[in-house]
């Protein structure tokens, strides 16, 4: 799954403990033991709003990220499928 890491910092890392906060609480899964991006192995530590490649629709989603995944702003990662998609939106 191709996505855009669209996380801008805007507040720090309380604003990224609350997205992370909210991914646990929509996606109903456990805070994975790795990064869900393919290439990482570090753990997950934060929140990162991320959008789907090519999506017209341009909705923003949550997943989490290794610090270092998260600080890649505005590139393309790719992360595993089964990744869940928190709509930033919902609360
Ligand atoms: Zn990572």
């Amino acid at each position: 799954m191709k996505l855009v890491n669209i996380n801008a910092i805007n507040s720090g890392s309380c604003r990224y403990c609350t997205w992370l906060q909210q991914w646990q609480h929509f996606s109903h899964q456990q805070l994975p033991q790795f990064c869900p991006v393919l290439t990482c192995s570090r753990h997950p530590e934060v929140g990162a709003l991320v959008q789907k490649l090519g999506d017209a629709d341009r909705i923003s989603y949550i997943i989490p990220l290794c610090r270092e995944c998260a600080a890649l702003h505005g590139e393309i990662i790719v992360v595993l499928d089964t990744t869940a998609l928190v709509p930033v939106d919902l609360k």
